[in-house]
């Protein structure tokens, strides 16, 4: 028999108990995907051009024909069960050689995910108690931030220096490190700020770990994307003895976000690792595997033609200048060139915030962008991240749309 309450329910005289998120995750944010006010300005008859996502395909740069055909032929070929836990064989297989070509020895494991955002997760959630802290370059890419939030522990910024190029301050780096800092996360190639690091910095960031016993996170995924003849080195291949977690996927170079998939690279010496593997294969194990088929395209994109790649990175080049000849012209904005991947992060010089800078653009304009404090930003001061992945002419008039709007706007 159906129960008193129940029926109460069913007929409106009672309503259901309400159901409270968790304290911890309700606190998560992500502003990349919270574009407030697009919906509405749409609506109101705005065309809108969006340039607030860093998807390239939703532009004129289409996935390698040869990395579908893999995908398609694992399909046929029967690669549809799950996958051993960190991997199938063959992807994990390419993924070493590539962390080879780029240097990186002593490797301890390789492990495929859902997009490097799983790699990101899987590698904090088995590094980290309620209650510790982690270091994030400030600005820098918001899912290092919601993890840490929804575990309970703290994430703690350090400044990247905007008259600097946005390089890291390693003697910030050095003040923010206390008795429960665990590790320090860079993004090199950096989004949101485009900046690519020497060297003598990552070595610096590195001499500190190594004092502090730390372990470093260094998100590689926008390396293949460089607009300027910078160098570009992986962390690990600096310190083959040190923890160290690379980061690198298939959805910015390769062209392929949708198919979700990543990976995450453990290197160092073997007994200072030998815990945080068996735990983070545990963690993996758990989740079963990342997308069987889909990890069919690691081979294929990473031992596959590579033609792709320059003819990406020119295009982005030009609309990089673009973009910074523009935004630099424009009243009140001044723009570091981005040195790597598709995102520029002006400074604003205005008197009120940026997200309400942006809401009006968006309103205004149609123009979508986020504001820079999504990002993280030192503090009184302004940003917008916007993404440059769009055609010249598209871009122009985006451009051109923001020019004359902060040169009403106060
Ligand atoms: N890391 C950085 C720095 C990113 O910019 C992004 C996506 O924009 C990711 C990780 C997530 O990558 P994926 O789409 O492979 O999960």
């Amino acid at each position: 028999m159906e129960d008193r309450r129940n029926q109460k329910i069913r007929a409106g005289i009672l309503t259901p108990a309400e159901i409270k998120p968790s304290e911890r995750s309700a606190r998560v944010r992500y502003a990349i995907r919270d574009a407030e006010g697009a919906q509405a300005a749409q609506k109101s008859g705005k065309q809108l051009i969006s340039l607030d996502i860093g998807d390239p395909l939703l532009f004129d740069f289409p996935t390698p024909p040869h990395m579908i055909e893999a995908v398609y032929q694992a399909m046929l070929s029967g690669h549809n069960g799950y996958s051993p836990s960190l991997g199938a064989e063959a992807a994990v297989e390419a993924v070493r050689a590539e962390a080879a070509r780029q240097g990186i020895r002593n490797i301890r494991e390789v492990f495929v995910t859902s997009g490097v955002s799983e790699a990101i997760d899987a590698a904090i959630v088995s590094l980290m108690n309620p209650g510790e802290n982690l270091l994030l370059p400030s600005p820098g890419y918001p899912l290092y931030e919601a993890v840490l939030t929804k575990l309970g522990c703290e994430p703690r910024d350090y400044a990247l220096d905007e008259q600097n190029g946005w390089q890291p301050d390693v003697e910030n780096i050095a003040r923010r490190i206390d008795n429960k800092t665990r590790g320090i996360v860079v993004i090199n190639p950096n989004n949101p700020t485009g900046a690519v690091y020497p060297k003598e910095t990552l070595q610096a960031v590195l001499d500190l770990a190594a004092r502090h016993g730390l372990i470093v996170f260094s998100d590689e995924i926008y390396n293949k994307l460089l607009l300027d003849p910078v160098e570009f080195v992986s962390m690990a291949a600096l310190a083959p003895e040190l923890p160290i977690v690379t980061f690198n996927g298939i959805s910015k170079a390769y062209l392929a976000p949708g198919y979700r998939i990543g990976w995450g690279i453990l290197s160092g010496e073997e007994r200072s690792v030998l815990q945080y593997k068996e735990v983070m294969t545990q963690i993996l194990r758990a989740r079963l595997s990342a997308c069987h088929p889909m990890q069919c395209a690691i081979p294929a994109a990473l031992e596959g033609s590579q033609e792709h790649i320059p003819v990406v990175v020119e295009k982005l080049r030009r609309r990089r200048d673009l973009t910074v000849s523009i935004l630099n012209a424009a009243p009140g904005i001044h723009c570091v060139p981005p040195q790597a991947a598709f995102y520029a992060f002006p400074r604003l010089e205005i008197a009120r915030s940026d997200t309400e800078f942006v809401a009006d653009l968006i309103r205004e304009t149609g123009v979508v962008v986020v504001p820079g404090d999504g990002f993280g930003q030192a503090p009184g001061t302004k940003h917008f991240r916007l993404v440059f992945l769009a055609p010249e002419e598209q871009l122009r008039t985006a451009l051109e749309r923001i020019q004359l709007f902060s040169g009403k706007w106060e």
